[in-house]
């Protein structure tokens, strides 16, 4: 296997450059784009790359060697000496050499560069002699000392720092450049005593001269530590943190690149900068980045000095014309690459070098602007346009967002569970969310973690934050959907819900109710006071992608909504149609009381009356939905959860019970209470989710499902008679068995007859039903026979297929899990393999039974893009997913048919 492969010019000027842009998986990003670069002619520094898969043996192997990489290394070396006609660690003309790692996927917590390595105390000598300028020798001596300890070793940086400031108090210097030559030769002294006395021997016995670690002066150490630094890095804890939250894979490995240096801090005519070919934060199309005269590297992105905008640089005395080439090099590039791109530069003695170059990460305003400009510049076509644009990112531009000037100090972190920022009055109760609503004040519901009985509470607050639970909690899951901003797991927050206030560990803050706090569910952070919110203005832009994306996608897009409100904003969205609309999200406030006493009360005419009741309620519910989403369907999901959810808890019970006892409250009273408890545990179940829900709750309670189909038909009918093209859909959730469901469908078939009857109306509702147990998974071709649709509940397929509670997922186990990699990432987000194996067997065995089946999703992964792909390749007719996930839907689907 080849380990090593060369970029750049040899001596004669000619490029033998090895690599292309198309080897990333070999050569890492930078890499690869080196090579291209070189390719296609642009200055780029002589060097060479050693592979990722080197890497990866390297570390499999307890970070020893293959057999032959170091020869193939030191070949390599050799060829660039020759390349440069200049020897690493030469005391007459010594080569420099920077050390970059750079992996297939940009990766921030990778590894730190080592620049300006080769030096030693022979070599400086030789560079001194060349450049005639000792201050510059010994400055970037002093830097490779302090780099090498800092990234190869990884000695505090701090121990450097304070030594530079230490000799800047000694010589009254304001800065590091009113430092002279011989202060940084005795600083250099000074780093390589910091070195030995830091640097344990035990971990470097090949560094031990005379009994003492030495800083390394010969070159090929150096080197050979500094690329096995670089390997190392590939699994420390931060990159291992990163690829885990952006699902890199753990077996890419790091490339090394060694490339000779180019110096930008040769005086006034050398410059350093980083630079995109347009705007990254609002497309722009100008040359965006900054630079720095005489500096080196790290100096523009470390902020030490001011820098100065790259439109500026060939107007700078010595500049011009390295200047008017970097110009013309970034619209090469662009024309190249055909993509926005991201540049780092340096010009030495008035010679410009490009260093890297790379696709820029741009805001979603950005990504959305330079795709359309660039499409109808011809740079690109419109596929390319739709594919250039993150679907995920979208969300920055659905959701108001903390203005960016606003200034803040942070309270405390969470998770950016769901996105967009709100301001608001901390209430500690649902109750009391639902109350300042009412009396129109803005809140942000501070909770433990939510529950279901949270939920109007939730609907009613600007933002929710809660203190437990992760990115798939119940919080998180809720308001994702409802599109409300939330922050979870923010642990620091202590709070007693009882006495209505919470205490911010690590403060001495203490939040009480009517307190205004700002969240930021796009990043997780929590502020005490108001912070200035922007509304992202929805720009054409966006339309323009979503109006492409919908020419190339096969997969429809419904959303999930259970008000008008919802749906209207889905529509605008552009959705076809709602894929689910949740019947129990309409028995919440008052209502709440009339299930309650259907489900308490023996007596037949009070539960009469309670049907009655609800009958009248949904049907008006119904009315307007169906007339927000005229001529679209709407699929309506009979009641699913299980019953004691509409019921006080228990615990509250009791302890309401106790203290009317202890306050000596009337006996009868507090008897009915105890009545009441014993009614209500005896809906208690182990194992709620697996028990009197979803179809079963028709099947022991007929008169459900009769209330609600007429509600529905009933609806349908009226809107009919107004002229209206009303679609509603039954759907019957948690069928396991063919029987549930054709005995359901009966009962659903007998009730419309009655409304048609009644009203005079002809009505075609389609009955169909969740997919979302693996027997049904399994018999599809027998469910199919009763089923109009199918629509995959993947939440619980999830669930019951792995039989992982998704209430409990974020507390002991998955998160081990997912650290020890038994999991490679949180099924609930993203739809797993075998789930979608159960899905794709749902999907053909049910058209195996019913040819004209719709088949959709409408679980949480409807608007995951990974998700997305899957269902796409499975054949799907549709995914359905929140109203704010629309858009992303949208997106993600046409990218998929791409
Ligand atoms: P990162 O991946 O963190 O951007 P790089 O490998 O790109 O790290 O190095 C950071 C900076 O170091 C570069 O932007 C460049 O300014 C400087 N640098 C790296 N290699 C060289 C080189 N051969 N000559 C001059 N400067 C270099
Ligand atoms: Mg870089
Ligand atoms: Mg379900």
């Amino acid at each position: 296997v080849k380990r090593v492969y060369r970029f750049g010019k040899d001596s004669q000027g000619v490029n033998v450059t090895e690599g292309a842009a198309s080897m990333k998986g070999v050569l890492g990003g930078k890499g690869a784009n080196l090579a291209e670069m070189a390719n296609i002619g642009l200055p780029v520094p002589p060097g060479f790359t050693i592979t990722c898969q080197t890497c990866m043996e390297y570390a499999n192997a307890g970070n020893v060697w293959p057999d032959g990489a170091l020869d193939e290394i030191r070949a390599y070396r050799v060829d660039l000496e020759e390349r440069m006609g200049k020897k690493i660690g030469d005391a007459s003309d010594p080569l420099l050499v920077s050390v970059r790692s750079g992996a297939p996927m940009s990766m921030p917590g990778m590894m730190d560069t080592v620049l300006n390595l080769g030096l030693n105390d022979e070599s400086i000598q030789g560079l001194i002699a060349q450049t005639g300028n000792p201050r510059f020798a010994w400055d970037s001596y002093r830097r490779f000392i302090q780099m090498f300890s800092n990234v190869v070793i990884g000695l505090d940086g701090d121990l450097f720092e304070n030594a530079i400031i230490a000799m800047k108090q000694r010589r009254g210097a304001a800065s590091d450049t009113d430092l002279t030559a011989e202060d940084l030769a005795e600083l250099v002294s000074e780093f390589k005593a910091i070195f030995s006395q830091n640097t344990s021997a035990a971990d470097y016995p090949s560094l031990v001269v005379d009994g003492e670690v030495r800083f390394p002066q010969d070159p090929m150490v150096q080197l050979q530590l500094a690329i096995e630094a670089v390997f190392g890095s590939w699994n420390n804890p931060r990159a291992t943190l990163y690829r885990q939250k952006n699902k890199i894979a753990d077996d890419l490995g790091t490339a090394v690149n060694v490339q000779c240096m180019v110096f930008g801090n040769k005086g006034n005519t050398s410059a350093t900068g980083v630079a995109f070919t347009r705007n990254p934060a609002d497309g722009t199309k100008e040359f965006y980045g900054d630079y720095l005269v005489n500096a080196q590297g790290e100096d523009v992105v470390a902020g030490i000095r001011n820098t100065s905008p790259i439109s500026e640089l060939k107007h700078v005395e010595g500049l011009t014309e390295a200047g008017q080439e970097l110009e013309d090099v970034f619209v090469l590039l662009e024309n190249h690459f055909r993509d926005m791109m991201d540049i780092e530069f340096t010009i030495e003695q008035g010679k410009l070098w490009m260093l890297q170059t790379r696709a820029g990460k741009r805001t979603a305003a950005s990504a959305l602007k330079v795709a359309i400009d660039m499409q109808r510049e011809g740079l690109i076509s419109k596929e390319e346009a739709v594919c250039c644009v993150e679907p995920s990112q979208l969300d920055q531009l659905l959701h108001p967002q903390f203005d960016k000037n606003a200034r803040y100090d942070v309270l405390a972190r969470g998770l950016n569970a769901s996105p967009g920022a709100a301001v608001g009055k901390v209430v500690f109760s649902a109750a009391d969310a639902v109350e300042a609503a009412e009396r129109g004040e803005k809140t942000v519901l501070v909770r433990w973690e939510t529950t279901p009985d949270d939920l109007a509470g939730m609907i009613a607050a600007e933002g929710i934050l809660t203190s437990h639970g992760g990115k798939t909690s119940h919080a998180a899951v809720i308001a994702r959907g409802m599109g409300a901003p939330c922050v979870c797991g923010a642990e620091a927050l202590r709070i007693d819900a009882e006495k209505k206030q919470a205490t911010v560990v690590g403060t001495d803050v203490v939040l009480r109710e009517g307190d205004i706090i700002s969240l930021d569910g796009t990043t997780g952070i929590v502020v005490l006071g108001a912070v200035d919110l922007v509304q992202p203005e929805l720009t054409g832009d966006l339309d323009t992608i979503l109006e492409w994306a919908d020419e190339f996608r096969t997969l429809g897009v419904r959303a999930n909504a259970d008000n008008p409100e919802d749906a209207q904003l889905s529509r605008e969205f552009g959705a076809e149609g709602i894929g689910l609309d949740r019947t129990e999200h309409m028995f919440l406030g008052e209502r709440k009381q009339i299930i309650q006493s259907f489900i308490l009360n023996e007596d037949e005419e009070t539960r009469e009356k309670a049907i009655a009741d609800l009958y009248a309620a949904q049907t008006g519910d119904f009315y307007g939905m169906f007339k927000a989403m005229d001529g679209l369907p709407v699929i309506v999901r009979l009641l699913d959860p299980p019953l004691h959810e509409f019921l006080e808890s228990p615990r509250t019970l009791d302890v309401e019970i106790a203290r009317m006892e202890a306050s000596g409250a009337d006996a009868r009273a507090v008897a009915e209470k105890r009545a009441l408890l014993a009614k209500i545990d005896s809906f208690v179940e182990a194992n709620p989710m697996l028990g009197l829900r979803g179809c079963r709750l028709g099947i022991v309670y007929p008169i459900l499902p009769v209330m609600q189909v007429r509600a529905i038909a009933t609806a349908a009918a009226r809107l009919k008679k107004e002229g209206l093209d009303p679609r509603p859909e039954i759907m019957i959730p948690l069928v396991s068995t063919v029987n549930e469901l054709a005995k359901l469908r009966e009962v659903a078939q007998r009730t419309i007859a009655e409304v048609v009857e009644a009203e005079g109306v002809e009505l075609h509702l389609e009955i169909g039903t969740m997919i979302e147990l693996p027997r049904a998974a399994v018999t599809a071709d027998e469910i199919a026979t009763q089923a109009d649709f199918f629509s995959f509940g993947t939440n619980d397929l999830t669930q019951t297929t792995f039989g992982f509670s998704r209430d409990d997922v974020e507390g002991e186990f998955i998160p081990q899990y997912l650290t020890e990699k038994l999991l490679p990432y949180n099924p609930f987000a993203t739809i797993d393999p075998g789930v979608a194996k159960l899905v794709k067997m749902g999907v053909d065995l049910g058209r195996q039974g019913n040819p004209d089946l719709t088949v959709g999703v409408c679980g949480e992964h409807g608007g995951d893009p990974d998700s997305i792909h899957a269902f796409h390749k499975i054949g799907l007719d549709y995914v359905s997913c929140s109203p704010y996930r629309v858009p992303v839907a949208r997106l993600a689907a046409a990218q998929a048919a791409l």
